[in-house]
């Protein structure tokens, strides 16, 4: 028998409540949070979209693996299992395991400063953005041509721009290359094998490190097996393999394809990075063994890990992940294409035109659409990446295993009720915010405050 369309592969064993508020309360709680989402309890939130990061669920089998979790500070037996299963996976021999993805970027990043100037990638992920400017990099997006039409069905949007990225390693001194993959702030696109080969080649060719942020590689994995006919018979694990074996190192947030709540690690091929990483890691996060994590942690990534490749998963994964894009753009909701893997992005310049960047549009539709609906979302736009940042997402990031049909289809109706006021929604403007990071605390208002009718 064919695989059955979109029937999740696992049943529901423990359950979590969510909660149904109003519009009038959402309202009061969205002032409250000077329309800053990150602001807003959770428990005031009904379908939780703003992040796949660590909020998936776990499988019976990880919740069983916690149970073995060996605690000992030095030398853990869980350290072992986490060390071989990544190092089976990635086919690199030295695993640093890391309290996050942040915490892999910030050592890494910082052990390849003295090596240039300049941070290359398709897109950096804003905390990678945030963590090279800290550490004093210069660094330069250089997504593909196709990346700027949000129209354009291009399988690979991912890509890195090789012309660009030949041109910049000629003219900079280049302490890495970072390949995002998928590229989440970009619409969440994979990168082609034959791109990222190209890009291996040419950091090779003028020395630089290339280095993969592969956060979600198994879902890379699974785009390239299903939109690259060359790789239609290889396993999704197969595929992921070769990837690795083009990188110099990696780092990865065991958040999303790691299917943790918390974790991350670094992978490295070279002695001496090695031994600066862990000196790096040690006053920072802890024994190199550990890196942050309990042993628990370690046992469940390791699971997670193993998971996230299952084929049935991903087929899972991104059919319904495509079934959510198909049902938006088919209510004409105008979202970034083709699908990406863990998230939907809604183009909300084309829903906005009566709105400048100054009005920070994607910023007030997500504010607005959480007060009319009770969905958290979250803005990809002028306010995470600052003013001169051309495009105005709204990203529905889909938590893995978490949310089934009848939730999204709540999200579907909502967004499209919602879009009918969408031309009465009004800007925002920043009231205060942090130095670096801003999206995460800064606090807004509506403009016009008198005349005010915004949806919210
Ligand atoms: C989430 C993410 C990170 C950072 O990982 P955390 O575990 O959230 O610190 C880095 N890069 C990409 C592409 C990500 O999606």
């Amino acid at each position: 028998m064919t695989k059955p369309f979109l029937m999740e592969p696992y049943k529901i064993k423990s359950t979590e409540p969510l909660y149904f508020t109003t519009r009038e309360y959402r309202k009061k709680v969205l002032e409250k949070a000077h329309l800053n989402l990150f602001l807003i309890p959770a428990r005031d939130v009904m379908i939780d979209l703003l992040t796949d990061s660590g909020t998936g669920a776990m499988s019976q089998a990880q919740w069983s693996a916690l149970l073995r979790g060996d605690e000992s500070y030095a030398g853990a037996e869980s350290f072992f299992r986490f060390e071989s299963t990544i190092q089976k996976i990635t086919g690199m021999p030295h695993i640093i395991p890391t309290h996050q993805g942040r915490s892999a970027e910030r050592i890494l990043l910082g052990a390849l400063k003295t090596r240039g100037e300049y941070l290359l990638s398709n897109t950096l992920f804003d905390t990678t953005r945030a963590n090279a400017g800290l550490l004093g990099f210069k660094v330069l997006d250089l997504p593909s041509e196709e990346m700027k039409d949000t129209k354009s069905e291009y399988p690979f949007k991912g890509n890195i721009h090789l012309e660009k990225l030949e041109q910049a390693l000629q003219t900079h001194s280049v302490a890495g290359v970072i390949m995002t993959i998928t590229n989440n702030s970009g619409g969440g696109h994979p990168a082609d094998f034959e791109n990222i080969k190209a890009a291996a080649e040419l950091c090779k060719k003028y020395k630089a490190p290339f280095i993969l942020d592969a956060c979600r590689f198994a879902e890379n994995a699974w785009f390239i097996k299903t939109r690259n006919k060359s790789f239609q018979n290889h396993s999704p694990r197969d595929i992921a393999r070769k990837i690795f074996d083009l990188a110099d190192m990696c780092y990865v947030s065991a958040k999303k394809d790691g299917l943790s709540h918390i974790g991350g690690f670094i992978c490295l091929r070279d002695n001496q990075l090695f031994t600066d990483c862990k000196n790096r890691l040690i006053p920072l996060l802890g024994f190199s063994t550990y890196g942050g994590l309990a042993g628990r942690d370690l046992e469940a990534i390791a699971v997670g890990l193993e998971e996230a490749l299952e084929e049935d998963y991903l087929h899972y994964r991104i059919s319904s992940t495509a079934w959510f894009h198909g049902e938006l753009k088919a209510a004409s909701i105008p979202v970034v294409h083709p699908a990406g893997g863990h998230a939907v992005y809604i183009d909300v310049k084309k829903l906005t035109p009566h709105l400048s960047s100054s009005d920070h549009p994607a910023q007030a539709f997500a504010a607005g659409f959480y007060g009319f609906s009770g969905v958290r979302s979250c803005e990809i736009g002028s306010v995470m990446f600052g003013e001169s940042y051309s495009q105005e997402l709204v990203r529905l990031a889909i938590p893995r295993r978490v949310y089934t049909r009848s939730h999204l289809n709540y999200v579907i109706e909502s967004l499209t009720q919602f879009q009918k006021e969408v031309q009465h929604l009004k800007g925002i403007e920043i009231t205060w915010q942090p130095e670096v990071l801003r999206h995460f605390t800064a606090h807004f208002k509506w403009k016009d405050k008198t005349a005010h009718t915004s949806p919210a």
